[in-house]
């Protein structure tokens, strides 16, 4: 096995998993759940999380619910939704016959909150949302008990029924956990665990006009659908002594709120709320822009669910907040892609090379080999001809020192052809820019060898200018700048990359791309892996995607630290 392939040493959480199997907690079952907010498209930190709970009930033989916290009416959208599922299941997981809602919950989390009144141990309050703010006190200060907090049993189911039946505005009352003003932790300072929200809901339409908050409804569905290991990132740890209070206080089973770290990524947004502003915004066009760190993004610039799966592995599980340089995810992509991408040519700028000494009207055939890291990958046919083109950045007049390409008087390979000596350049004679490469070729140097075993250092890629198609190339860069000195109270838009995108309208492609399917992926010889645009490429137009460029700084930054 590989570095990359070998398996992880046991995380923290899945030590906690294996102990609770081995002391029958829970019966020796394991239950997970995935809980996406349909609020925006998901992206690679989400992908940690819902890859880390299915991947544990994989492991341990146990299922993982997806479960849709839809208790904010306002935001949801099935557009978030199908694409939720839709991305879950690309990377290569699958919920069964659990897919679940929030507010299928509903009446059982009215229930709930009847029981939590008549034990007293919730109440209506009057207080308005920015009156229960100033009553809570501060990190160093306790809160205020709210007048209203000791309502009794009567009043308070009395009031409750009232905002559940429409008879308060929103926001004029909210039902709150009875729990200790003082507590050293705000969230158990009396949180609110219900308010009035007189809006439709996609799924419950009209019939409540109350809605449950989300720590309230989120540790009670999961004791409704049996969860064992309830894994969520390391901003909920505070949120965990009201996860417990909650089914404590209750007295239903009561599974286990275990948080890890959030995901961070340089160079990269990972906060919905902030992806939502880049879309809306028109920085991109849309969540699923393939500079985009969403997962429908990453689909369409050419990530492969395999190497997003590598990424995640080598990232692994801890408990601790880290930044995770991004070269390590494009270097997964590359390394996934070096084995199973098919290799063929394109010119991104091309540069006219007229070869002056090869018959007018002939044509060749080159075999090219499709894939060497891939033996069954099978080999091709390459059109060559009398006028190709080339990299317009594979020639310099006056080259610098280890400058090995094409140059006056220098002689080269053509991969898979010949070898040709750049004998004269023809230029505009407007500007002065060279225009074309007028050059001769060894006819005894088929396939690319020198006959007399001279010595030839570099070695092009070329198209047949007759044969090749044209095609749109979109250089995609990093969404946010390098940050710099000075940046750090910046607004983020004022980070984003002004160059994130840069689209090439004249480039040329092997003839053999012509049937290329939407999606499918390319190494483009010396210039990195591409796939097929799956939106806006259409026979006869193609469009690629550059998914990742050919430099691997990953593997330079493992070797610089002999990793
Ligand atoms: P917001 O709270 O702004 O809506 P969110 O990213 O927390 O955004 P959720 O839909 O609530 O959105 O997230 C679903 C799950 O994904 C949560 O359990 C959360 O812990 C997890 N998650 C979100 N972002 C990351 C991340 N960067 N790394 C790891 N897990 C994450
Ligand atoms: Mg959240």
């Amino acid at each position: 096995m590989s570095k990359t392939e070998s398996a992880p040493a046991l995380d923290f959480v899945r030590s906690i998993v294996e102990e609770d199997i081995r002391t029958g907690k829970y019966g020796g079952r394991v239950h997970t759940r995935f809980p996406p907010e349909p609020n925006g498209y998901l992206h690679i930190g989400h992908a940690k999380a819902f890859g880390l709970n299915f991947s544990i009930a994989e492991e341990y033989g146990g299922l993982c619910n997806l479960r849709f916290d839809d208790t904010n009416p306002a935001a949801e959208e099935t557009e978030y939704v199908d694409a939720i599922m839709e991305d879950v299941r690309w990377l290569g997981f699958d919920w069964g016959d659990r897919l679940f809602h929030a507010s299928d919950y509903f009446d059982q989390l009215h229930d709930y909150a009847i029981e939590l009144i008549r034990m007293g141990k919730a109440y209506v309050c009057d207080l308005s949302a920015e009156e229960i703010r100033e009553y809570r006190g501060t990190l160093t200060e306790p809160g205020r008990n709210s007048p209203d907090r000791d309502r009794t049993v009567e009043e308070n189911l009395d009031l409750f029924a009232r905002m559940r039946a429409g008879e308060f505005p929103d926001g004029a009352r909210t039902l709150r956990a009875k729990i200790d003003m003082a507590s050293p932790n705000i969230n158990m300072r009396d949180p609110v665990i219900y308010r009035i929200l007189h809006a439709s809901h996609h799924r419950t339409g009209d019939k409540w006009c109350i809605y449950p908050m989300y720590d309230f409804t989120h540790g009670l569905s999961d004791s409704i659908e049996g969860v064992t290991h309830s894994n969520c990132s390391i901003e909920f740890e505070d949120h965990r002594p009201l996860y417990d209070w909650f089914l404590d206080e209750l007295d239903v089973y009561h599974p286990r709120q275990i948080e890890f770290a959030r995901l961070n990524l340089t160079r990269t947004v990972l906060s919905k709320r902030r992806l939502l502003r880049i879309v809306e915004g028109g920085h991109v066009n849309g969540w699923d822009d393939a500079r985009m760190p969403t997962l429908a993004g990453m689909r369409r610039r050419g990530y492969t669910p395999a190497a997003i799966r590598t990424f995640l592995k080598r990232v692994g599980v801890a408990k601790t907040d880290s930044t995770i340089d991004i070269a390590l995810l494009e270097h997964c992509v590359r390394e996934d892609l070096n084995r199973t991408a098919p290799r063929v040519m394109a010119v991104l700028n091309p540069l006219r090379v007229v070869i002056e000494n090869y018959p007018e009207d002939l044509v060749e055939e080159f075999e090219a080999v499709n894939n060497p890291e891939d033996p069954t990958a099978g080999s091709r046919r390459v059109p060559f001809s009398r006028v190709i083109y080339v990299e317009r950045e594979d020639f310099r007049e006056d080259p610098p020192k280890k400058f090995f390409r094409l140059a006056p008087g220098r002689e080269v390979r053509l991969k898979h052809a010949y070898l040709v000596t750049c004998e004269s350049v023809v230029r505009d004679e407007g500007t002065g820019e060279v225009v074309e490469l007028r050059c001769s070729y060894d006819p005894e140097s088929r396939g690319g060898k020198a006959p007399d075993g001279r010595r030839v250092r570099g070695t092009l890629h070329w198209v047949s200018a007759a044969h090749a198609l044209e095609a749109e190339v979109r250089l995609i860069d990093y969404l946010l700048r390098e940050a710099g000195p000075g940046d750090e109270g910046a607004d983020f838009e004022d980070l984003l990359n002004p160059n994130s995108l840069e689209v090439l309208t004249s480039c040329r492609v092997e003839p053999g791309l012509a049937d290329a399917p939407p999606g499918a992926r390319f190494q483009f010889l010396r210039q990195g892996y591409f796939c097929v645009d799956s939106v806006d490429s259409k026979p006869g137009s193609l469009v690629f995607n550059r998914t990742v460029s050919q430099r691997d700084t990953w593997a330079k930054i493992e070797k610089s630290q002999g990793a």
